[in-house]
């Protein structure tokens, strides 16, 4: 985010991003001439789904690392729009934003709500998941990603299909089968899916949204139970929206930005 090259009353955003809704944020700020948009990614898929604009992509080193480079580059708001799931990006991002005295929104997609004839089992935790997903089924359509597939491999008496973006490091046991595949999904797609696999339990995140809801409603047609992990709790957040198009409107009403 470099000042020489936007006009002195430009307002400089940064979005933590990561989701759809952050990409569809930035190709919003990116169409208006009055801000500047950088999206930053944590750099953990391999071939990440850009959004339009600047992009930057690592961690921070913390939320110390962030206030630094959010004075550094002269950011004037955050948005943090990353998934409901990366827990520590979301507080990093109040903790830094309150340090270098600028205005947070974190942009959240709502969770999904169970509709009539579904069978999910809430648990609190990616722990609560792994010690009832015995009761609940033996062959598991996995889709909470690579980073808790570690926790479910010494569960026995199960068979997974396990749906990632990138594969893990090392070899898997052979009670695992890695698919991967990137949504959004159809339902067509899904139902052909769990039948193919005989799957008869599926083990998802609350990630809410549209491109990755269809296994939700195939297992609801197919009356399969559903292991739904809750979102880790939010921290203290001063402004929440839900869409991308609420979260244009916050930084429309931010005031100007500052000459450098
Ligand atoms: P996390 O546990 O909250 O964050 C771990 C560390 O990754 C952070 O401390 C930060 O490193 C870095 N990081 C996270 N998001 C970043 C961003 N947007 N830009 C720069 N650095 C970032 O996050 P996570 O669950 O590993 O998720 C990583 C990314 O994947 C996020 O951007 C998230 O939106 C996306 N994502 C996550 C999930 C999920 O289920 N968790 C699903 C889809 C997409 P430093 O401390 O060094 O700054």
């Amino acid at each position: 985010m470099d000042r020489s090259t936007s006009s002195p009353s430009t307002r400089r955003v940064l979005v933590l991003g990561g989701t759809a809704e952050a990409r569809a944020l930035a190709a919003i700020l990116a169409a208006q001439p009055a801000t500047t948009v950088v999206s930053s990614l944590a750099g953990r898929v391999a071939d990440p789904r850009l959004p339009v604009g600047e992009v930057r992509i690592g961690g921070f080193g913390g939320p110390a690392g962030l206030a630094r480079w959010l004075t550094d580059h002269h950011v004037d708001a955050v948005v943090d729009a990353t998934h409901p799931y990366a827990a520590r990006m979301r507080v990093a991002g109040v903790e830094a934003a309150a340090t270098a005295r600028v205005p947070h929104l974190r942009l959240e997609r709502p969770g999904w709500t169970a509709q009539p004839g579904d069978r999910w089992h809430r648990v609190p935790d990616m722990a609560a998941a792994v010690r009832d997903l015995p009761a609940l089924g033996t062959r598991a359509l996995l889709t909470t990603g690579r980073q808790s597939l570690g926790m479910f491999l010494p569960v026995t008496g199960v068979w997974f299909l396990a749906r990632v973006v990138d594969a893990p490091d090392g070899p898997l046991p052979a009670h695992v089968r890695l698919l991967r595949s990137r949504g959004p999904y159809t339902v067509d797609g899904e139902l052909a899916l769990i039948r193919d696999h005989r799957i008869d339990v599926l083990v998802t995140k609350d990630s809410g949204g549209a491109l990755t809801e269809a296994k939700l409603v195939a297992a609801r047609r197919l009356g399969l139970p559903v292991l739904m992990v809750d979102r880790p709790a939010p921290p203290d957040l001063p402004a929440v929206v839900h869409t991308a198009e609420e979260a244009a409107r916050w930084v429309d009403g931010l005031p100007p930005g500052q000459p450098g």
